[in-house]
C-alpha cells in the first residue's frame, strides 16, 4: 500500500457535478433510510448503483495508477476491479449501524481496489515461518478462513451516524492511502524469499492501523504474495546486475552512465502505475544505502 494524491485527480462529474441519476439516488436514498430510524437488524441496505459510472472509473485509475488501492495488484487490465467505499455503505460489521450511505457517491471516500481485499472471500494466509514450496503447495488446498473488508471497519474513535456528524471524531484502524502515509504503519520483510508485509513497530508496540488493514484486507494472502515474489525476483535480478557492474568498475564514464541507467531502471518499479511499487520503493531505499556509500567511496558526485 502507497499513498495516493486524490487532490491530484480531478473529481468525476457524475458526482461532483452530480449528474440527475446521481442526485435522484441520493435523494431516494435519504428518503428510504429517514423511515428507518432507529435502524434495526431486520433492516436491508439500499440497493445503490449510481456511483460507479465510467468517469469515476477513469478517476479511480488515475488515483492509484490502475492498481488496487490496497494491495497493489494491477486491476484495471483484468476486470477484477471494484469501486469501493472505503467507509461501508451497506453496513458495519459487529455494529448496529445501517452503514455510510449519505458518502455512497462520495468520491473522497471512494477507492479502486481489487476482487479479494473488497470481498469476504476464503484465502491462504502465509506466515513468516512458511517456505515458497510450502506456500506453492498450500495453493493448491481449500482455504477454511473468510479474509476481505466487506463490511469491516472498526474505528477507536466516536462512530458517525449520518451526515450530520464528524467524520474526523472517528479513528478509523483501516488505513485510507489518501489520507494517511501507509510507509507510517506498514513494513516489509525482505528476510526471506516470501516478501511479507508488517505492522511498523514504535515504542508502543506495533502499529494497531498496520496490523489491521493487513489482517483485513489480508495483504500475506497466497496468491497476493506469490505474485509480489515474481516482481521481487526482478528487482533482485537488476540490483544483483548493477552490484556486478559496480564492482567490475574500472574508472570508465560510458561504464559508469550504464551503472546510473542501471539505477534509473529499477528506480523505475517504485512508480504509482507499477504494482507492488511501494515494496520495490521500500527494497531500492535498502540498495540505495549500499549505492551510496559505494559512490562517496569512488569519490563520485551525486547521481
Ligand atoms: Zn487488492
Amino acid at each position: 500500500m502507497r499513498k495516493l494524491e486524490r487532490d491530484k485527480v480531478p473529481a468525476p462529474t457524475s458526482l461532483d457535478a452530480p449528474s440527475v441519476a446521481v442526485s435522484s439516488e441520493k435523494a431516494a436514498a435519504a428518503v428510504y433510510y429517514g423511515a428507518r430510524i432507529p435502524w434495526q437488524k431486520t433492516h436491508v441496505s439500499y440497493k445503490f448503483s449510481q456511483y460507479k459510472g465510467n468517469d469515476v472509473k477513469g478517476a479511480l485509475r488515475l488515483l492509484s495508477g490502475g492498481n488496487c488501492a490496497y494491495c497493489e495488484s494491477k486491476i484495471f487490465g483484468n476486470g477484477s476491479r471494484e469501486v469501493e467505499h472505503y467507509r461501508p455503505k451497506g453496513g458495519v460489521d459487529g455494529a448496529l449501524h445501517p452503514g455510510y450511505w449519505w458518502l455512497a457517491h462520495d468520491w473522497n471516500n471512494l477507492l479502486p481496489t481489487c476482487r479479494d481485499c473488497n470481498k469476504s472471500l476464503k484465502q491462504h494466509i502465509v506466515s513468516p515461518s512458511m517456505s515458497l514450496a510450502e506456500v506453492e503447495s498450500l495453493m493448491s488446498t481449500t482455504p477454511k478462513h473468510l479474509y476481505g473488508k466487506a463490511m469491516k471497519f472498526s474505528i477507536r474513535g466516536t462512530r458517525a451516524v449520518g451526515h450530520t456528524c464528524l467524520l474526523q471524531l472517528e479513528d478509523p484502524l483501516l488505513i485510507n492511502p489518501c489520507e494517511q502515509d501507509p510507509k507510517g504503519e506498514l513494513r516489509w520483510n525482505f528476510s526471506t524469499d516470501l516478501p511479507l508485509i508488517e505492522p511498523t513497530v514504535g515504542p508502543n508496540g506495533a502499529s494497531i492501523y498496520g496490523k489491521y488493514t493487513i489482517e483485513t484486507c489480508a495483504l500475506n494472502r497466497a496468491a497476493l504474495v506469490l505474485d509480489r515474489v515474481s516482481t521481487l525476483k526482478i528487482l533482485k535480478y537488476r540490483r544483483d546486475l548493477i552490484i556486478d557492474r559496480m564492482n567490475k568498475w574500472n574508472g570508465s564514464l560510458e561504464m559508469l552512465e550504464v551503472i546510473v541507467k542501471d539505477v534509473e531502471s529499477l528506480t523505475h518499479h517504485a512508480d504509482l502505475s507499477q504494482p507492488f511499487s511501494a515494496m520495490a520503493a521500500a527494497y531500492i531505499e535498502e540498495f540505495e544505502n549500499h549505492l551510496e556509500q559505494w559512490r562517496k567511496a569512488q569519490g563520485l558526485p551525486p547521481f
